[in-house]
């Protein structure tokens, strides 16, 4: 047992080590919000290369939530920055002043149900969250999305795999049939699974060590992410990016730069990622995710 990867994903891994860069695969930002204002903060906290996440979930997107394409849609060049180029999937941007360089890419959180799974005592079936980059895939099934993303050699992620959602108390830890079903899944088609999920204390300080030990026994393929979630204070948006993500050689990212093809940078990630940050804070969880909830119970929604 790796007892001190624990201990990193508690109290943080420091700087970005030398020759490295900082990939955060999994993250979602608000439409109410300046993406200029975004990118600004990705690049005052050292993110060289950031996804933004939009919901595939059984409802759609949801509306506060910004998709990559109203993102770059949105942002401009000024004094201080400068759109290089942009396309569907990739757009590279890079600030004035230091000639500090972003790529922002394009990424989907689905939420789908494993096929014949059965859930336990308070959650009628076993949801999978799963991010893909590059694609919208339309689906019923969660196998069906990571399929789909294998033929079309698209890398998929299983989100927070340990942490299932359910409905009446927002998550589960996976039982053993789930546990079995994301490393079954995981290896037959070749999706990583998520082993630092930097949003939620409470929940995810177990699961990320948890999943990095499978995934490790098991020889999977492990990325690591802020997921961020789209608050629409620029204050707390600042604070949440960058806390955690996935270091790359800075060759794979000068590579997809020069090429305006981020596919190399996600096979560094996957074959050879290493875990970057912390959860968050108890404080920055509470204002991040437990106030907004109190409110939204105190105005009867
Ligand atoms: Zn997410």
């Amino acid at each position: 047992m790796d007892l001190g990867y624990l201990t990193r994903i508690v109290f943080g891994t420091g700087s970005i080590p030398e020759g490295r860069v900082l990939v955060d695969p999994h993250a979602h930002f608000h439409r109410g919000l300046e993406p200029n204002d975004i990118v600004e903060a990705l690049l005052d906290k050292g993110v060289s290369a950031q996804a933004i996440c939009d919901y595939g979930l059984e409802k759609g997107n949801p509306e506060h939530v910004i998709s990559y394409d109203e993102f770059v849609g949105r942002l401009n060049s000024n004094s201080g920055l400068e759109i290089i180029s942009s396309n569907d999937t990739m757009t590279k941007v890079k600030r004035n002043k230091n000639y500090s360089r972003l790529i922002l890419f394009s990424g989907i959180e689905m939420e789908a149900e494993v096929e014949g799974s059965h859930g336990g005592l308070l959650h009628a079936r076993h949801m999978m969250h799963i991010v893909v980059h590059g694609m919208k895939p339309t689906y019923d099934y969660a196998e069906e999305i990571l399929k789909r993303a294998k033929n079309e050699h698209k890398p998929a992620t299983i989100a927070h795999p340990f942490t299932i959602p359910a409905r009446k108390v927002e998550f589960v830890y996976a039982n053993e049939e789930e546990r079995d079903t994301v490393v079954r899944l995981a290896k037959k088609y070749g999706a990583a699974l998520e082993a630092l999920n930097g949003t939620n204390s409470l929940w995810m300080t177990p699961t990320n060590f948890w999943v990095r030990e499978v995934g490790l026994r098991n020889n999977l393929k492990l990325v690591y992410s802020s997921d961020a979630h789209a608050r629409e204070s620029l204050e707390l948006t600042r604070e949440q990016v960058g806390i955690a993500g996935t270091t790359i050689e800075k060759r794979f990212f000068d590579k997809a730069w020069n090429e305006g093809r981020f596919w190399g940078m996600h096979n560094a990630m996957r074959y050879n990622g290493q875990p970057f940050g912390a959860v968050q804070s108890p404080a920055l969880f509470y204002r991040v995710m437990i106030a907004p909830r109190l409110q939204r119970m105190l105005n009867g929604e």
